[in-house]
């Protein structure tokens, strides 16, 4: 499967916002997890890979397909769970299923029956198919939100901030869904929980005020910050001090004591404790700097 290559994307809003600042990514075949803060730009650039809005520049090519210019091609491989995702409460997740895959033109209807079923199954609601959508937990409705992006076996599957609202059981069944899915699509995945990142993609960018500005494998991308991220306990009130004297990307309250994490090229004295680095540490230091 060809990569999905992103180039020079840009895109100013009416008041001014600069949500997307010439943005270039190669995704490839897997999992590919889109890391910022609100207002990031991430979800621009999400609909702007689905063509649900248009760039002001840039191009987007996969393959020998223009995206840009032809979204009618696209969308016939396109899966999309927008980050807010309505259902209709008065009818049930079969018959809304339904529906959804007539308009995605499967008219046929024992194909359209077969592909209904599996994907019920797939997203494990195959036993309340006949329940109102109204009725269903915030887990419910993000499954079917994926069974209803699923409907076309989608090429690409774009995903945006799908565990907001998820206690953590959902949120790890809907991991290993969307791993399942990713051995043979690619899956672009929006969040602004690191966890989410960490356990299940292979490739990462990290966004921050319409740029993009960590890319690359997590794994490389925390070895690079290995050996110079530092740990100490200090007093609530020395918090502005140690910000003014070290390079300070986090603090928080641990077991009652104030924690902060420095990022120093050398040891930055000895009541640091030098730390293995995380992917909420990469996180913290690119936004922080940034
Ligand atoms: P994210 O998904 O990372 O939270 P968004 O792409 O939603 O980021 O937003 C990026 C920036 O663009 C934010 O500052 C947001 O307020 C602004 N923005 C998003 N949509 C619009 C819009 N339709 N009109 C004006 N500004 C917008």
């Amino acid at each position: 499967m060809h990569d999905l290559i992103i180039s020079d994307l840009s895109k100013t809003y009416k008041n001014g916002v600069k949500s997307l600042q010439n943005v270039s990514l190669q995704i490839p075949k897997g999992m590919f997890g889109l890391l910022g803060p609100n207002g990031a730009g991430k979800s621009t650039l999400m609909r702007s890979i689905a063509t649900l809005q248009e760039p002001d520049s840039g191009s987007i090519q996969w393959g020998n397909l223009n995206i840009l210019a032809h979204p009618n091609e696209l969308k016939k491989v396109l899966g999309y769970l927008p980050q807010q995702f309505g259902v209709y409460p008065t009818i049930s997740s079969e018959m809304l299923l339904h529906h959804l895959a007539v308009l995605k033109g499967i008219i046929h209807r024992s194909e359209r029956k077969d592909m209904v079923d599996a994907l019920l199954n797939k997203v494990n609601l195959y036993e309340v198919r006949k329940q109102k959508l109204g009725g269903f937990s915030g887990g419910m409705k993000q499954r079917f939100g994926i069974a209803q992006a699923l409907l076309n076996n989608p090429k690409l599957l774009i995903v945006d901030e799908p565990t907001a609202g998820l206690d953590p059981i959902e949120r790890n069944r809907f991991y290993n869904l969307l791993s399942e899915v990713g051995e043979d699509t690619i899956v672009i995945l929006s969040t602004h929980i690191v966890e989410d990142v960490k356990q299940l993609c292979t490739r990462m960018a990290i966004m921050n005020k319409g740029e993009v500005i960590i890319r690359g494998n997590p794994i490389q991308i925390i070895e690079n910050l290995q050996g110079m991220l530092y740990e100490k306990t200090i007093y609530k009130n020395e918090l502005d001090q140690y910000k003014k004297e070290y390079q300070v990307i986090s603090d928080r309250f641990y077991l009652g004591k104030q924690m902060i994490h420095v990022i120093s090229e050398t040891h930055p004295g000895s009541d640091f404790t030098p730390i293995k680095a995380n992917l909420e540490d990469v996180y913290m230091s690119a936004i922080v700097n940034d």
